[in-house]
């Protein structure tokens, strides 16, 4: 057992002629938090994508838990554990806040697995409860999500990820777009899902004190290679690495 959950080997994709991700090896530790930075067009989100099975990679290994994942399909790999978030919320802005919780059961039940096939309606929509109270939500939980400030609705669609109960959830720019205030409280329930749930993150990040607050190790792309893995002291003083942000 390496203590690793995901451990991506070579990875290689490209798009026609653009090189998105070249020869990439990371590993995410189980029970951690591992950063994923890189400028503008290094390659992190093409890696998500191809962890999660969003797109076939052209050479290398992914493994999940000791099992080779590459050739699986989104839904298959989201039964074994392993979710994302993105960029953009992907909430039902016209519903409210429990029925988008509900809902991100309800979909996983359709295709992604059947973890929870079992869970009554009443359970279900007390867990749902249970992590709107988790995020600072619970008193908005029959407002139209629309209807939230933009914060509000990353802290909603982390909750419903976490509807599913991930082993692993990795999370696409979380605080992108967030006010301070509300960035602080978002890395305070990232860390707490990290150790009072044991959920293993893999996280993309822009901004810099946040990464280095929240990861324990950090990787960094730049030009779709792997330019430095390290801890974020490390990573905050590898010339390579501020070179790369500099000339970027
Ligand atoms: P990052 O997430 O670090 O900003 P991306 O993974 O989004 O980087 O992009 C890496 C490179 O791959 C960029 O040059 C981008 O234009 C290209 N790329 C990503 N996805 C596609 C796609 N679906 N089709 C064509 N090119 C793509």
């Amino acid at each position: 057992m390496s203590g690793n959950l995901i451990e991506v080997r070579g990875v290689s994709k490209s798009f026609g002629g653009v090189v998105a991700n070249k020869g990439v090896s990371i590993d995410v530790a189980e029970g951690g938090i591992t950063g994923l930075i890189g400028p503008n067009g290094s390659g992190k989100t093409t890696l998500f994508n191809s962890i999660v099975g969003y797109h076939p990679i052209d050479e290398g290994s992914i493994q999940f838990k000791g099992r080779e994942i590459s050739k699986l399909r989104v839904p298959e790999i989201a039964r074994l554990g392993l979710l994302r978030t993105f960029q953009q919320t992907r909430i039902y802005s016209k519903m409210d806040c429990m029925k988008n919780m509900l809902i991100s059961v309800s979909h996983r039940d359709e295709g992604l697995g059947t973890m929870f096939g079992s869970m009554r309606d009443r359970e279900t929509e007390e867990f749902a409860e249970e992590l709107l109270e988790f995020v600072g939500l619970y008193q908005k939980r029959f407002l139209i999500a629309g209807e939230l400030s933009f914060g509000q609705q990353k802290l909603l669609e982390f909750a419903m990820a976490l509807m599913n109960r991930p082993e692993v959830l990795l999370l696409d720019e979380p605080t992108a777009g967030i006010n301070p205030t509300l960035i602080n409280g978002l890395i305070d329930r990232l860390k707490r899902a990290n150790e009072q749930f044991g959920i293993t993150l893999f996280v993309i990040e822009h901004n810099m004190r946040v990464i280095m607050n929240l990861a324990d190790r950090i990787s960094c792309l730049a030009h779709g290679e792997l330019l430095a893995t390290g801890t974020p002291d490390e990573i905050q003083n590898d010339p390579r690495v501020v070179d790369a942000y500099l000339g970027a």
